[in-house]
């Protein structure tokens, strides 16, 4: 069994602000460390070169999950059993809830946090698609201020991510939906029903009114280089008829618009006929 554990330094600081200051004063040598569930596995694999980390788990600004009549915004500590626990978020977003339950185990949905996923940038996270579906917005803080960017221009290609160095992800804004109801799917695929990285996750979400496809909104992780918007097949539903949907040309749209790989979870070709099957399964949703 490896047990390799390098030495590395860890400070707390005691608030956002030093910890900010902290991170300007040395850009790119200190690293945040939230709930560690991703960095532990690769600092004990000996595969993080970072040896400085600055425990932000304590903050307080970066933690809670605050409700207004228009958003929701939750704190980038925000944990996946916090997310499972909120009564608002169950009622009004419960992609994220359902990516939240079908992430890891309970250990870490006790502790892998939000903005720790957003920012570890795997294109095989699961809560992104939800994000992206709800049209997130993330904010951005540094010694110098913060900035509010969509979640869905965030990340630029694999790993690439629209943060800089010295810049912590605060915290995440949803807009709380308002009149018709929306139909909403969510499907994680992987090896075990349990405890598996996704081959394929697919979110999506439609409002019908009078039979037709009003609005549609699909997102998928785990098919491309980062989490993607499919917006070619959402072109090929918006404003058709849910029940006689050309359910081809909108699988073909799709699996243009995705750019899978093999690799040792699953294979191109797996998950290509596995996003056409989940489209195929969210057209039936609408149209029922
Ligand atoms: C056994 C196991 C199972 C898992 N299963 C899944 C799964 O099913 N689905 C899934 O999507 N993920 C899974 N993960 C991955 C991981 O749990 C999640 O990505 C988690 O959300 C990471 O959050 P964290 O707080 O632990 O991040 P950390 O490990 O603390 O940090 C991850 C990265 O994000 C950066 N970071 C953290 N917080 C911030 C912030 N506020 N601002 C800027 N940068 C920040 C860190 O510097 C680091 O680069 C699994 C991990 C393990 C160990």
């Amino acid at each position: 069994m490896r047990a390799y554990l390098p030495a590395y330094e860890m400070e707390t600081p005691r608030d956002l602000a030093a910890a900010l200051q902290r991170m300007a004063a040395e850009p790119g040598v200190w690293r945040a460390f939230a709930g560690g569930t991703d960095l532990m596995v690769l600092l004990e694999a000996g595969k993080l070169p970072h040896r400085k980390f600055l425990n932000i788990w304590n903050l307080a600004e970066l933690r809670g999950i605050a409700v207004s009549s228009e958003h929701v915004t939750l704190g980038a500590l925000t944990t996946y059993a916090e997310v499972q626990r909120h009564e608002i978020l169950a009622r009004e977003f419960p992609l994220l809830c359902r990516a939240a339950a079908e992430t890891g185990s309970v250990a870490t949905q006790n502790r892998g946090t939000l903005g720790g996923n957003i920012a570890n940038a795997s294109p095989a996270a699961d809560s992104p698609p939800a994000l992206i579906v709800y049209g997130a917005e993330i904010e951005i803080v540094a010694a110098g201020g913060a900035r509010w960017v969509p979640y869905a221009s965030f990340h630029s290609g694999y790993k690439q991510m629209n943060l800089r160095a010295g810049e912590l992800i605060r915290a995440i804004r949803m807009a709380r939906p308002r009149g018709a109801a929306w139909k909403q799917y969510f499907r994680k695929v992987g090896t075990r029903r349990a405890q598996a990285i996704s081959k394929i996750c697919f979110a999506a979400a439609g409002r019908v009114e009078s039979g037709r496809i009003a609005d549609v909104r699909i997102a998928l992780a785990s098919v491309a280089p980062a989490v993607l918007r499919a917006v070619r097949a959402e072109e090929l539903l918006r404003g058709r008829r849910a029940a006689d949907v050309y359910l081809r040309a909108a699988q073909d749209a799709l699996s243009a618009e995705i750019a899978p790989i093999d690799d040792m979870r699953s294979t191109a070709r797996y998950r290509r006929h596995v996003a056409r099957n989940l489209l195929a399964e969210f057209v039936e949703v609408l149209a029922g």
